[in-house]
């Protein structure tokens, strides 16, 4: 339930050095100490990292795409948001793993780099969260924060009562151009056409969005629509049952001037 839920009151409240430590300000123990003596509990207080996130998956499940995205974004802090605790702890346990695999290789091999267009991925770029993004998404980024969001076949709660729990809606869609950057995009997949035809409604009809065709993106970009086809969980069972994959991708206007 909601009331299990963590979140921080505002962004600046966000402890996001307990996610990405390997970006944090100061060691998991300084900042212990330095809180403690302030007379503050280390748990209930932030911890500043270097860089801001700035890419969402939104219902990230079990994290297939933000492995995915790792290598390919390597300087991009990237977090999944999944309001499953156990898939959420799921993912938070897989990224420790991958993390500590990723350090002891590459103590064992300290010898040539590799070259930049061959990354390996430290993994220390990607973290997972709980959290119920239809309700808390404005507490975790400040207005412009994030480049790219992404929606990875989302529930399609086919049934028309059931439309308002879909996580795309007008309100939703006002809260992810809140969060996304002018010229950041929303990234969309799925295998229920209707589904499809309701997230381009919803964005084609929002004053903050434009739908972008893959043609008309940056290199990068088209990279995370790739990343998002071929490696999402649920993208792999559909590729599987030979399904449908059905992208649209929406770029975050300018905000018009005031009158
Ligand atoms: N994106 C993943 C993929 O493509 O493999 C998982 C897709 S799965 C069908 C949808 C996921 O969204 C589930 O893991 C579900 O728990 C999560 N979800 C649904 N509503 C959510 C919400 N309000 N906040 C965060 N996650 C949510």
């Amino acid at each position: 339930a909601d009331k299990d839920l963590n979140y921080p009151t505002c962004p600046k409240e966000m402890n996001w050095g307990a996610l990405y430590p390997f970006y944090a300000e100061s060691t998991n123990e300084d900042y212990n100490n330095d809180t403690e003596r302030a007379g503050k509990d280390p748990d209930s207080t932030q911890q500043q990292i270097r860089k801001n996130v700035e890419v969402a998956d939104i219902g990230c499940g079990f994290g297939g795409l933000l492995f995915g995205l790792a290598p390919v974004l390597p300087d991009t802090l990237i977090v999944g948001m999944e309001i499953r605790t156990s898939v959420a702890e799921f993912v938070q346990e897989k990224i420790k793993a991958m993390r500590s695999q990723a350090s002891s290789s590459q103590q064992a091999s300290t010898s040539e780099e590799k070259p930049d267009s061959n990354v390996t991925p430290t993994y220390q770029n990607i973290a997972c969260l709980r959290a119920n993004t239809m309700k808390f998404l404005p507490n975790f980024f400040t207005k412009s924060q994030l480049h790219s969001i992404f929606l990875c076949f989302p529930d399609p709660h086919f049934k028309a009562r059931k439309h308002k729990a879909r996580i795309v809606s007008t309100q939703l869609n006002s809260e992810y151009a809140y969060a996304l950057r002018p010229g950041g995009i929303v990234y969309t997949i799925t295998d229920v056409e209707d589904l499809h035809q309701w997230m381009v409604a919803h964005f084609d009809g929002h004053e903050s969005f434009v739908r972008v065709q893959e043609d008309d993106m940056e290199e990068r970009e088209k990279m995370c629509v790739k990343v998002m086809s071929e490696e999402t969980e649920e993208g792999k069972k559909v590729e599987r049952n030979g399904g449908l994959k059905l992208v649209a991708c929406f770029r975050r206007l300018e905000d018009p001037p005031w009158p």
